[in-house]
């Protein structure tokens, strides 16, 4: 069979882009090997620029209805004082200050999302959609070979996008390289009920480990709690009796709640790992979310970078079809576009997962100091907000980091709203392929 675009995965990522394809008329095959829908744990916190997105696709109604608005983060740190954690100190991370509208994080199960998207990408009728259906191997270099129904199909595209996650086949027919960073902690993941009133976002750290709590509707949480690497046999071992322990010592409010998790079973390990390939794309393919990239959990940005990117692809392909400019250097564009946002919320990432590795898990002290100075310091926290947000990316200064570290006072002067405004992306950076034109620049 023959079709404009083939996209192999139908994750977020590659369901967003045929979404954006479709939408422009553009005949899209997509394919997705799981069964039904899947029973793993993946990203669920939607950043701000995703709802624009989503907005700009015309599903932001059904996403928000199906999702639990996030306004703000509390960080709190505590520590053990005679047998039970006392709290040292709390900060706030507040969506707020983002001059937007889309000044909130949004919480949503995983699969609600794809079925959103799946739903309105079927209304298009050039969306094709094959499930459960595996991409094989390349036959040529424009014809991918798939297994569906028991039978192999062959299916020629002039566009082919790999968005099938960390273990990319199409990634791997390109020849890309990347270098896979592994931490010292995992993380135990799961969802459960929560107390009604818990309804903003908070992240719980000790000297030793780490409960994040991320409200999701039906008044149910997603939890993520800090492990040593290694470690998930032995406190498994221990039964499930100890980890609702483990949990209502770090917060006494979901006594009640936590033990509401049936068995070992419902919890998941999630390995965190850091990746970038070296490029996005090679002749008619291209490879976009974590087919391209990995990023460690802590900030919340997985999910996000894959519909950002398939934004832009989308957008990039509409165009070149639109305009003529059908030459496949052209697909590069993305790469220039995406590659240093994707770097630096990569770089931010990992700095936030430092600060939960040996040795500087033991300094809980300047952790709390660096949450705390960036609530006080008005610009600190609007680029941390604002490069977490992806509506706009301010890069942090020395001067910043030595506040954040508590070695300069914090500044507290008035904010400038046309300054600030500056940083944030417009449709020009965001596509830029349509004023510039046909060639990249620069690249
Ligand atoms: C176990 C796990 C837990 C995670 N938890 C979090 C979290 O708590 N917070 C967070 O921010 N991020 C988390 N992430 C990251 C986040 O979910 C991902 O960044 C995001 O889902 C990336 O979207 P994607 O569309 O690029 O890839 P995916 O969501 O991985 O989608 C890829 C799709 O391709 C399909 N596929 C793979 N190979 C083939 C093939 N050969 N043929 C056809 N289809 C194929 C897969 O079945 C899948 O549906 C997690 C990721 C994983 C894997």
């Amino acid at each position: 069979m023959r079709t404009e675009v083939l996209i192999v995965g139908g994750g977020v990522g590659g369901l967003t882009t045929a979404l954006k394809l479709a939408s422009c008329g553009i005949d899209v095959t997509v394919v997705e090997q799981q069964k039904g829908q899947a029973h793993t744990y993946k990203g669920e916190l939607l950043q701000p620029k995703s709802l624009q997105i989503f907005d700009r696709l015309q599903v932001f109604s059904y996403v928000k209805e199906s999702g639990h608005p996030l306004k703000t983060i509390k960080s709190i740190e505590k520590k053990k004082v005679k047998g039970t954690f006392e709290t040292i100190g709390i900060s706030t991370m507040n969506y707020g200050v983002i001059d937007s509208v889309f000044n909130y994080g949004l919480m949503i199960p995983h699969e609600r999302l794809k079925e959103i998207l799946l739903e309105k990408a079927m209304t298009y009728p050039t969306f094709h959609y094959y499930q459960p259906a595996r991409f094989v191997e390349f036959s040529d270099d424009t014809t991918g070979v798939v297994k569906h129904d028991g039978e192999t199909i062959f299916i020629h595209a002039k566009y082919i996008v790999g968005a099938e996650g960390r273990k990319s086949l199409v990634r791997k027919a390109m020849n890309l390289d990347i270098e896979e960073k592994r931490y010292d902690h995992h993380f135990l993941t799961v969802t459960f009920p929560r107390p009604t009133s818990m309804i903003e976002g908070e992240m719980i750290a000790t000297p030793t480990t780490f409960l994040g709590l991320f409200p999701l509707p039906h008044d149910e949480v997603r939890s993520v709690y800090l492990i040593p690497s290694g470690e998930y046999k032995a406190i498994k071992e221990e039964g499930i009796e100890s980890f609702y322990k483990r949990y209502i010592e770090l917060c006494p409010a979901l006594k009640g709640y936590v033990t509401q998790i049936p068995s070992w079973r419902n919890i998941q390990l999630m390995i965190p790992v850091q990746f970038h390939a070296s490029e996005y794309s090679k002749d008619n393919k291209v490879i976009i979310g974590d087919a391209a990239h990995s990023v460690h959990p802590m900030a919340g940005e997985g999910m996000n970078l894959a519909i950002q990117d398939a934004d832009a692809l989308g957008d990039l392909i509409c165009w070149m079809e639109e305009t003529g400019e059908t030459s496949l250097t052209n697909l590069k564009w993305l790469e220039k576009v995406r590659k240093p946002k994707v770097q630096h919320l990569l770089d931010t990432s990992h700095l936030a997962a430092l600060a939960y590795s040996m040795p500087f898990r033991k300094f809980p002290r300047i952790r709390n100091r660096s949450f705390q100075q960036m609530e006080k310091d008005q610009k600190l926290h609007y680029k941390q907000m604002l490069n977490l947000s992806g509506l706009g990316l301010w890069k942090e200064s020395l001067l910043d980091r030595f506040i954040q570290l508590g070695l300069f006072p914090a500044r507290t002067s008035e904010k400038s709203d046309v300054f600030y405004r500056k940083h944030m992306f417009t449709t020009k950076v965001d596509y830029p392929w349509r004023n510039e034109g046909g060639e990249v620049h620069g690249h």
